[in-house]
C-alpha cells in the first residue's frame, strides 16, 4: 500500500527550521518553510520557501493551502495567527499551549498547580508590588511575555536598585534568585497515541542567560535523573502535547529539583541529540507531528555541545576537525554580538 505522506509547513526558518526541515527530507517528508526574514537559513533546506509577515494573511492563506500539518520553531508566533491556521489545518503542538507557554506568569501556575515546583514568584504590575515582595529579592525581574536568552530580564538586588528603572513595571514575574548547582534539561517527543520518547537529561551551561554548553550524560543522581524525565512527562501528557517539547530545570545546593521553564519546540540543548542518538530530536518531533510511530530511540554516544555565538563562527570555519566532531554552520549572512551562528558537537565514546 502506497501511503501518502503529509507535507510539514514549519513557521520560522531559523537553525531549528533548518535542522527540522533537513530531519525530515532524511525520511522523505516534504518542506514548506514560512519566514519573515527572506535570508532566513531554513531557505536552503526547504523545499519551498515563503516569505511573509506573521500578520499578512494572504501570504498565511498560501502557505496553509500547500501543507497538511503546521507546525512551529519558536513560540511567540501571536496565538490569534496559529488558532486561525487551526481551524482549516491541523496544528501541532495546539495553539492552546502556546497561550500558556507564551506567558511566564500562566506557565508557572500550570506547573504549581500539578504540585510540580518552580522558583518562588509573584506577579508584578508596578513597583510597590515588588516592595510588597521583599521575601523575593534578590530576585530577577522578567517580563511575562516576549523574553528570551535572557532579554527582558532584570536583576534587582534590593529595593534601592528600583530607581534603575525608569520605565513603568507591568505584567512582569518576579523570580527569588536560588544557587544553582547545575541545570539541566529534558527533551520529550509525545505521539499521537500518547506514547513518549524521553531522552536523558542534558546539562546545561549558559553564560550571561545564554545556553553555551550541553552534554551527556548529567552529573546528576539517578533520583533527579527520573524525577526530571517523569516531571517532563506528566507536563507533556498533561499539555496534551504531540510534538517534541523541553522542559529546563534547576538544581538547586540543597539538591532540590525546579522547572525553569517550557519550551514547546525543539530546543538547543537537544542539539547534541543529531549525532548522540539514533532519532534526533528533530526527526522525532517531524515524526510525532506526522502521525508516524514512535520508534525505539538507541544512545549512540556520550556527547557534549558548544554554542558558537557572534564573530566566534569566523575561527570555526577555517578549522579541520576530528572524526568525533560535527560542525553545524548555521549560514547565517549578518554576524551579531551573542547571535546563535552554529554549534559544534563531540562525541565522547
Ligand atoms: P529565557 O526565557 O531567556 O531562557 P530563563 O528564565 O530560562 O530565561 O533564564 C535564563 C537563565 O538565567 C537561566 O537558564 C539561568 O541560568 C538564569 N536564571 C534565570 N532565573 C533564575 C533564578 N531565579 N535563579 C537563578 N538563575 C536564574
Ligand atoms: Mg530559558
Amino acid at each position: 500500500m502506497n501511503i501518502q505522506k503529509p507535507v510539514v509547513g514549519i513557521i520560522g526558518g531559523g537553525q531549528l527550521g533548518s535542522m527540522l526541515a533537513q530531519a525530515a527530507k532524511k525520511i522523505n517528508i516534504k518542506v514548506i518553510i514560512l519566514s519573515d526574514d527572506k535570508d532566513a537559513p531554513a531557505y536552503n533546506y526547504a523545499d519551498q520557501f515563503i516569505h511573509s509577515d506573521y500578520n499578512d494573511n494572504l501570504q498565511i492563506e498560501k502557505f496553509v493551502s500547500l501543507v497538511d500539518i503546521v507546525t512551529f520553531e519558536f513560540e511567540n508566533i501571536p496565538f490569534e495567527v496559529l488558532n486561525k491556521i487551526s481551524k482549516i489545518k491541523k496544528v501541532l503542538p495546539l495553539p492552546k499551549i502556546n497561550q500558556i507557554v507564551q506567558d511566564r506568569r500562566k506557565e508557572k501556575s500550570f506547573v504549581n498547580d500539578l504540585g510540580i515546583k518552580t522558583t518562588e514568584w509573584s506577579f508584578i504590575n508596578s513597583k510597590e508590588d515588588i516592595k510588597n515582595n521583599k521575601h523575593l529579592l534578590p530576585g530577577i525581574l522578567k517580563t511575562c511575555k516576549l523574553g528570551y536568552d535572557g532579554k527582558g530580564q532584570y536583576i534587582i538586588s534590593s529595593v534601592n536598585d528600583l530607581h534603575k528603572i525608569s520605565s513603568g513595571i507591568t505584567d512582569c514575574i518576579l523570580e527569588k534568585i536560588v544557587n544553582l548547582k547545575l541545570e539541566i534539561s529534558v527533551i520529550i517527543t509525545r505521539f499521537h497515541n500518547g506514547e513518549c520518547s524521553i531522552y536523558e537529561p542534558i546539562e546545561n551551561n549558559h553564560q550571561e542567560q545564554i545556553l553555551k554548553y550541553s552534554k551527556i550524560p548529567a552529573n546528576i543522581n539517578q533520583g533527579i535523573f527520573y524525577k526530571a524525565q517523569s516531571d517532563a512527562k506528566l507536563l507533556a501528557e498533561k499539555l496534551d502535547y504531540v510534538g517534541t517539547m523541553c522542559v529546563e530545570y534547576f538544581l538547586t545546593m540543597e539538591n532540590e529539583l525546579l522547572v525553569n521553564e517550557i519550551a514547546p519546540r525543539v530546543h538547543n540543548s537537544g542539539h547534541l541529540t543529531i549525532n548522540a542518538f539514533n532519532i534526533s530530536q528533530f526527526e522525532n518531533h517531524i515524526r510525532a507531528v506526522c502521525g508516524l510511530d514512535n520508534e525505539k530511540v538507541i544512545k549512540i554516544s556520550d556527547a557534549e555541545m558548544i554554542n558558537i555565538l557572534g564573530k566566534e563562527i569566523e575561527e570555526y570555519k577555517g578549522k579541520s576537525f576530528k572524526d568525533n566532531e560535527f560542525f553545524f554552520d548555521y549560514g547565517k549572512k549578518a554576524i551579531k554580538e551573542k547571535r546563535k551562528m552554529g554549534h559544534l558537537t563531540t562525541l565522547n565514546k
